[in-house]
């Protein structure tokens, strides 16, 4: 397992992001292959590798990262109509960066279930 992800390095300005919110704890910034009409992403900066490693001692980071997300819809407008804030975790989950972020996609109704294929269990 590598020791950073390209988050790191939007962390560090190394490259450009369109940054939507930042503060000391934690970043926001517009998924660069957007799956909806908004499509961001809400990451700490200190790095958490999957949902997994989520525990009493990173609660509140995590907590905040919500509380970060529900700001941005209120302020960006779509609170009211409705977002979908996600976290995949691990192959199954479709992680592909080893960084935590919660998704947040809006501008359009969500489909639900997220699989189309059969029941793995
Ligand atoms: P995951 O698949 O791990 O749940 O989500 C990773 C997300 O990061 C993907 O939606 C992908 O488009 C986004 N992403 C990957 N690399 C970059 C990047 O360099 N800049 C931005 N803004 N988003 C990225």
């Amino acid at each position: 397992m590598s020791d950073s992800t390209i988050f790191d390095r939007i962390i560090n300005k190394e490259i450009p992001a369109d940054i939507l919110y930042e503060d000391d704890k934690a970043l926001a910034f517009k998924d660069i292959n957007p799956q909806a009409p908004v499509h961001f992403l809400v990451i700490p900066k200190q790095r958490i590798v999957t949902a997994n490693d989520i525990n009493e001692d990173n609660a509140e980071l995590v907590g905040h990262l919500y509380v970060i997300a529900a700001k941005l819809a209120k302020q960006l407008g779509f609170d009211q109509d409705g977002y979908r804030a996600v976290m995949n975790c691990n192959p199954d989950g479709g992680q592909t960066v080893y960084h935590i972020h919660l998704h947040v996609l809006a501008g359009k109704a969500m489909g639900w279930p997220p699989y189309q294929d059969k029941l793995k269990v």
